[in-house]
Parts: structure tokens; C-alpha cells; sequence
């Protein structure tokens, strides 16, 4: 089987936010989509169950989906995706954002629009955890296209330098979503990257 075919599938890029008990919190996830229509849409969001937000949003059963547009900084995604909202609060000083009527925050830069739902049933993947949505609430921020992830990796992740080794000659491996390196001539199979914990399927070994 070859995984990397997965690769191949196309994904928006979204900042998936919760609040919990007054509390603000927002992660970047790639896995929000429409999965049916009618007079109440329903959306799914698939959510790393290391994540707070993942936890919040089991728990309150409330979610937002702003959508990442081609406008987009990298800052938005280092703010939202390499920090945990277990050690900062991401909105302590964050004002590109709005209150919406579910009580999350909606981003309003780089974004085109947002989505809010109430989470009517949740299924554990495992790594993941799968929201099954209702629509409440939304609104289109402007005409700016969505970021997709080829985009993101393209236009708004800055490209890496090479550095291939370490002065002392061992072999770097770098995270291709966030660009976290690890030293060592094999990456354990089981890695997850401590900044965007994404697996060690995700890293590359970089060549000088
Ligand atoms: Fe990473």
C-alpha cells in the first residue's frame, strides 16, 4: 500500500476555534468539509485528540471553522498550528477576530468567511477525532479563494534552507508542515513532531 497517494488528496486550511467556559482557543486544521446539504448543511471536522481545542469542543459541543484564504501570513499559521493552548493563550492578544453568536471566535484576516456548528454526534478515530456538525451560523468575509494546502505549501510556508548536517556530521530530518528538525540517522517511527504534531511520515531527510 502506498500511503503517499494520500498525499494527493486536496484540502482547505482552516483555524477550527472553541470556547470553553469564557476561554478562547483555536488550532489550524486541514479536514473540514461539507458533508451534507439541506435546510440544516452538516459539516465534519477531523480534530488531533492532542489538541485542546479537541477536548473543548467535545465538551461543549460547539465549534467554528474560519476559512484560510490565499491572503493568509505565515504568522496566522505559526499562531494558531505551532503552539498549544495548553501553555499561551492564543487570543490574549490577538485582535484579528470576532466574536460570534456560539460564543467562539471567528478570525477575520486572511479568511474569507467562517462556518459555526453544534456538534450533534462525534466518533473517535483514534489519532483523531471526527465532529459531525449542524450548521448555526456563517458569514463571507470576502471573495479572496480559499488556501488549499498545495497553496500553503507553495506561496505561504517560507521555503527552508538546506543544512543537510550538523557541524558534527549527523543527519537532520525536517518537518515538512512546520519546519521542525530532528537530529538522528533514522526518525523513530513513532515521532510526532512536538511542534505541530504531525507524524514522522511528514518529515523529510534533508540533503545537502
Ligand atoms: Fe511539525
Amino acid at each position: 500500500m502506498d500511503d503517499k497517494v494520500l498525499r494527493n488528496l486536496s484540502y482547505g486550511l482552516f483555524v477550527l476555534t472553541a470556547n470553553d467556559d469564557g476561554k478562547d482557543n483555536g488550532c489550524i486544521c486541514n479536514t473540514a468539509i461539507q458533508a451534507a446539504g439541506g435546510e440544516i448543511p452538516i459539516i465534519t471536522v477531523a480534530v488531533n485528540k492532542a489538541n485542546l481545542t479537541c477536548e473543548m469542543i467535545s465538551k461543549t459541543k460547539k465549534l467554528t471553522v474560519s476559512i484560510l484564504s490565499e491572503d493568509a501570513s505565515f504568522d496566522t499559521f505559526k499562531h494558531f498550528g505551532f503552539q498549544s493552548g495548553r501553555d499561551v493563550d492564543k487570543f490574549a492578544s490577538f485582535t484579528d477576530c470576532k466574536k460570534v453568536a456560539n460564543g467562539t471566535m471567528a478570525i477575520t484576516k486572511g479568511t474569507n468567511g467562517y462556518i459555526s456548528a453544534y456538534v450533534k454526534e462525534e466518533i473517535d478515530l483514534g489519532t483523531h477525532m471526527l465532529f459531525i456538525a449542524m450548521m448555526t451560523d456563517g458569514e463571507v468575509f470576502s471573495s479572496v479563494p480559499s488556501a488549499t494546502y498545495a497553496y500553503y505549501f507553495e506561496h505561504i510556508k517560507p521555503k527552508p534552507e538546506a543544512v543537510g548536517k550538523t557541524p558534527d556530521g549527523q543527519t537532520v530530518w525536517r518537518c515538512k508542515i512546520c519546519g521542525y528538525e530532528y537530529v538522528g540517522e533514522e526518525i523513530p517511527e513513532d515521532f510526532v513532531c512536538p511542534l505541530c504534531k504531525h507524524p514522522a511520515s511528514d518529515f523529510e531527510k534533508v540533503m545537502k
